[in-house]
């Protein structure tokens, strides 16, 4: 291949830039992404930036010299808006034309917009680095009471970082039980239940109904319990979306994400996906799975390239998910395909001290690892689980 273009360019496509060169592909390599930025990274977003700790220099995914090793062609600020199915080439928003022999496909996800907040001030969603300003400038300037709808990851880190900043912050949740679907009753318990004992007022099986506004400001958010709870500030932590739609017309497999082999090959054996985007055939789970966390676009690339610079899939994926969140001082991990109904077992620890080590384990074998402040033994814990042997649920 002598040109290889990278689309996105942020964690999954820098990872696979890199991943290009340590792999001895020596041609020319175009790197296109949305946003304006070298690649930074994601998670200090709604943790230590919206906590003012850091700065946005502190982001960066790797330092000037990291970037220019890479020798790569930088189109930031540029769309991608088509891939040509005949080709494979890419053609650019500005109407610039990419003639390519590989491409990486790593545009990531956007946030879900909350219904009827379209023009609203005062209503966010947190992706990007200027979202993470515009929330952090507005919680600075005197405004008190913040409404966090949705208990994700997104919706607990922002509830937390607020609380920690001193606010009056609401979370509000559709579900009876946040995350319950993904960490069973019992676990899932253990977190939600974080956000009260850190002063965070929790409405827990509420829908949002309407959002009120004075003058193009939000006020108050009702709810479908007829609470109308009083807000300066609104986040909406409500999901993504997976950034495919430049790619209709491509021939591509698109569900939900770009559907890929077992090696993130995707229909064209000159096209792979990494990251967010990508939705990935798991031999062991029998089906496609998209997995939106940050080891997932940073380990992706690896095998990916390798099978684009093959031209046929060689190896695939086999790793479990990982992820890690820090809410209210505490750093919760979690590792592996668990289903709600599987057995939980404390390890080690109290599930009450909040310092504690969970496993989650079917006909007797661990699946998958839950833990509270509890570092060490996560990771050994985590190089133990079984591979998954049944079709179950994940993020
Ligand atoms: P993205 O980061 O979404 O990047 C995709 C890039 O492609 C974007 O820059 C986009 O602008 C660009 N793009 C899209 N369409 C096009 C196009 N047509 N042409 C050109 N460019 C395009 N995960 C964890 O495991 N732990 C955490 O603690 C954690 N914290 C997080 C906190 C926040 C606030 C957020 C938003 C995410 C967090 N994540 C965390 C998730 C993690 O950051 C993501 O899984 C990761 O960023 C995915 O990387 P990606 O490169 O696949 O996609
Ligand atoms: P998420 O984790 O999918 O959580 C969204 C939550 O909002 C879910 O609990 C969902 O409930 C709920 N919800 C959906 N629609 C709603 C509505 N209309 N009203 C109220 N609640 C609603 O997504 P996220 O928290 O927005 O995070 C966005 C992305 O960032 C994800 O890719 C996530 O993985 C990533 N991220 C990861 C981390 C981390 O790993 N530490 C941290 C921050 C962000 P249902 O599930 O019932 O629909």
């Amino acid at each position: 291949m002598r040109t290889i273009t990278v689309v996105g360019a942020s964690l999954g496509g820098y990872s696979a830039a890199q991943q290009l060169r340590a792999q001895g592909f020596d041609g020319r390599l175009v790197v296109v992404g949305t946003e304006v930025h070298l690649p930074y990274d994601r998670p200090p977003l709604s943790k230590d930036f919206l906590k003012g700790r850091i700065g946005a220099a502190d982001l960066a995914l790797g330092e000037q010299q990291d970037f220019d090793e890479l020798e790569a062609e930088w189109r930031l600020g540029e769309f991608a808006a088509r891939l040509r199915p005949a080709d494979a080439g890419i053609e650019l928003y500005s109407g610039e034309q990419i003639g390519t022999d590989g491409v990486v496909i790593a545009t990531g996800a956007s946030t879900r917009v909350l219904p009827g907040s379209a023009g609203v001030g005062g209503v966010h969603t947190l992706r990007t680095l200027e979202d993470a300003q515009a929330l952090r400038e507005e919680l600075t300037t005197g405004r008190p009471n913040v409404v966090v709808i949705g208990a994700g990851f997104i919706g607990a880190e922002v509830a937390s970082s607020c609380a920690e900043l001193g606010l009056d912050v609401t979370i509000v949740e559709a579900a009876e039980l946040p995350l319950a679907r993904v960490l069973g009753t019992r676990l899932a318990s253990a977190c939600a239940a974080l956000h009260s004992e850190h002063g965070v007022a929790v409405r827990f099986g509420a829908g949002v109904e309407e959002l009120r506004s004075a003058a193009g400001h939000v006020v108050g958010v009702r709810l479908s319990t007829g609470e109308e709870l009083p807000a300066d500030v609104v986040v909406a932590g409500i999901g993504v979306q997976p950034n495919t739609g430049w790619l209709s017309g491509s021939g591509l497999s698109l569900h939900d994400g770009v559907l890929c082999d077992s090696g993130g090959v995707t229909d064209l054996s000159n096209v792979v996906a990494v990251g967010d985007v990508a939705r990935v055939f798991r031999p062991d789970l029998g089906r496609n799975v998209r997995t939106e966390h940050w080891a997932t676009a940073n380990g992706q690339p690896r095998i990916a390239v390798r099978n684009l610079l093959d031209g046929i899939t060689n190896e695939q994926h086999t790793d479990m998910p990982y992820f890690w969140s820090d809410q209210y001082g505490v750093r919760i991990q979690f590792a592996g395909f668990v289903h709600p109904e599987d057995e939980v077992r404390i390890l080690d620890g109290d599930i009450e001290d909040r310092c504690f080590l969970a496993q989650y384990e079917r006909d007797g074998r661990p699946v998958g690892v839950l833990a509270f402040n509890h570092p060490r033994g996560f990771g050994r814990a985590r190089r133990q689980l079984s591979r998954p042997t049944l079709d179950v649920a994940t993020s």
